[in-house]
C-alpha cells in the first residue's frame, strides 16, 4: 500500500466521512429508479474537494493529481458511483494549462466553490468512434460568436451541467495541413439554445445523452487555447482522465474485494466458511494483488504529473491494470457470493455492472495496448 502524508490521509477520511452518510440502500435506490445521486454530488461540491486542482488563487484547493486520485478512489471504494461526479474534478484540466487569464477568473472560482457544475465533456461522434481526428461537428466564427453544429453520440451528465467542454472543428479535415490540425476546445454555459440532448438508457446508472449541436452559438471568448490546437490539448489532458478513470476503477475494486472477503468468511456451507476453499479464497487474493500493483502503477503516474512531466506510459498502464484488476475483483466477488450475487439487495451485481466500464471507456484498452506496442515499445503503428 502507497504511504500516505498526514495531509492526504486527513483529505482521505474527510471524503470517506462525507461518502459514509450515503449507503447501499442510497445507491441501489438511485439505481433502480436510474436517478441522478443530486444530494451525494451537493454534499461533495460543498466540501470542496471536486475543485482539488484547482489553485487557491481561484478558490481551489490548490492540490495535485495525487490527492486527486486519493479522493476518486475513496469516492468509489465507498460503493458510491464516482462517474456521477468525477468529472467535476479533472474537466478543468485543459482550462487551466490552456485557457485565458479572463477564463480562468470568470470560470475557476465558481467551479471551485460547486456554483457551476462542470461535468459534461463533449468529444465522441458515432462516425468518428476513438479516432478523435475524424470528429465532423463544425464551429464557425460568426463576429464575436462561434456556432456550433454536428452531434455527439456519447454526452454524459449534460442535464445536470452548468458547463460542457465541447470539440470541433474549426478547420474541416480535408483542408487540415495535418489531420490532427483544426480541431478547437470551448467553454460552453448550460443550458444552451441550440443544444438538444436525448437520452440514452444504459445498463447502469449513468446519465448519458445523444446531442445534437443546432447552431449552438458560444462567445468566441470562450475558446481555449489556440484555434485549432485542441488535438494536442486533449491529449495533454489523457493522462489526468486515465488516472482519474484508474482511480475509479481502483476504488470499485477494493469494494468488490472487501465484500467478497467478508461474505467468504461468513457463508458457511458444508460445516465451514466457503472462504476455507482456495477455489474461493485465491480469486479475492489474486484480484488484490492486481488491485495494489494497478494502484502503484496509478501513484507513479500521478507523482510524475504532479512535477508537470507526461506520465504517458504510466497512465496508460495504470488505467489497463487497474481497470483489469475492477473486473478481475468483480467476477470473483460475483463467483463468491454464489446465487447470492444475482440478488440485487447485497450491491454485487450493481458494482459488476459499472465497473466493467473501464475497460472500454474513456478510451478503450485496445487502443492503450496500441499505443505502449507503438510508443514505449517501438513497434510498427497497427492503425
Ligand atoms: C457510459 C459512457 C459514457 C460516456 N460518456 C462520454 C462523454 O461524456 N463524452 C464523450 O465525449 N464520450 C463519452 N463516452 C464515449 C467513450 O469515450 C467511447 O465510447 C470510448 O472512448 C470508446 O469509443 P467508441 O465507443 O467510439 O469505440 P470505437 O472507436 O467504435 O471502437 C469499438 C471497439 O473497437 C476497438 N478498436 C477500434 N479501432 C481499433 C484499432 N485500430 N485497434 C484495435 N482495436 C480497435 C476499440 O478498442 C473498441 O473496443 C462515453 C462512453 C460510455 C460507454
Amino acid at each position: 500500500m502507497a504511504e500516505l502524508t498526514s495531509t492526504q490521509a486527513a483529505i482521505q477520511a474527510e471524503v470517506r466521512e462525507i461518502c459514509a452518510q450515503f449507503d447501499e440502500e442510497y445507491w441501489q435506490d438511485k439505481d433502480t429508479r436510474r436517478e441522478y445521486p443530486e444530494e451525494f454530488l451537493k454534499a461533495l461540491l460543498a466540501s470542496g474537494w471536486l475543485g482539488v486542482l484547482i489553485p487557491r488563487e481561484y478558490g481551489g484547493k490548490g492540490l495535485g493529481m495525487y490527492e486527486a486520485a486519493i479522493i476518486i478512489e475513496e469516492i468509489s471504494k465507498s460503493g458510491a458511483n464516482a462517474i456521477s461526479c468525477h468529472a467535476q474534478i479533472y474537466n478543468v484540466a485543459m482550462l487551466l494549462r490552456y485557457g485565458s487569464e479572463e477564463l480562468k477568473q470568470r470560470y475557476l472560482p465558481r467551479i471551485a466553490s460547486g456554483e457551476l457544475r462542470f461535468l459534461a465533456f463533449g468529444l465522441t461522434e458515432e462516425a468518428a468512434g476513438q479516432d478523435t481526428t475524424k470528429i465532423a461537428t463544425t464551429a464557425h466564427r460568426d463576429g464575436d460568436v462561434y456556432v456550433l453544429n454536428g452531434h455527439k453520440n456519447w454526452l454524459s451528465r449534460a442535464q445536470h451541467a452548468d458547463l460542457m467542454l465541447a470539440i470541433a472543428r474549426t478547420t474541416p479535415l480535408e483542408d487540415a495541413h495535418k489531420k490532427t490540425h483544426g480541431l478547437s476546445a470551448f467553454l460552453v454555459d448550460l443550458p444552451a439554445e441550440g443544444l438538444h440532448l436525448k437520452p440514452k438508457p444504459l445498463m447502469m446508472n449513468i446519465e448519458t445523452n445523444e446531442a445534437d449541436f443546432d447552431d449552438l452559438r458560444v462567445p468566441a471568448e470562450n475558446l481555449i487555447g489556440e484555434e485549432g490546437a485542441a488535438f494536442r490539448q486533449i491529449l495533454s489532458g489523457v493522462n489526468g482522465d486515465r488516472i482519474a478513470a484508474s482511480s475509479a476503477a481502483i476504488g470499485d475494486a477494493r469494494w468488490l474485494i472487501e465484500h467478497a472477503t467478508k461474505y467468504a468468511n461468513e457463508r458457511v456451507v458444508f460445516e465451514r466458511p466457503i472462504g476455507q476453499n482456495q477455489s474461493v479464497q485465491f480469486p479475492i487474493a489474486h484480484a488484490y494483488a492486481a488491485t495494489e500493483a494497478a494502484s502503484l502503477m496509478r501513484f507513479r503516474a500521478a507523482e510524475k504529473y504532479d512535477r508537470g512531466e507526461e506520465p504517458g506510459p504510466e497512465s496508460n498502464m495504470a488505467k489497463l491494470l487497474s481497470s483489469e484488476a475492477s473486473w478481475e475483483a468483480a467476477n470473483a466477488a460475483m463467483s463468491t457470493y454464489g446465487g447470492a450475487a444475482f440478488a440485487r439487495s447485497n450491491g454485487v451485481e450493481r458494482k459488476f455492472r459499472e465497473t466493467r466500464l473501464f475497460l472500454n471507456a474513456p478510451g478503450s484498452n485496445s487502443l492503450i495496448l496500441s499505443y505502449l506496442s507503438q510508443h514505449v515499445l517501438g513497434m510498427p503503428r497497427s492503425f
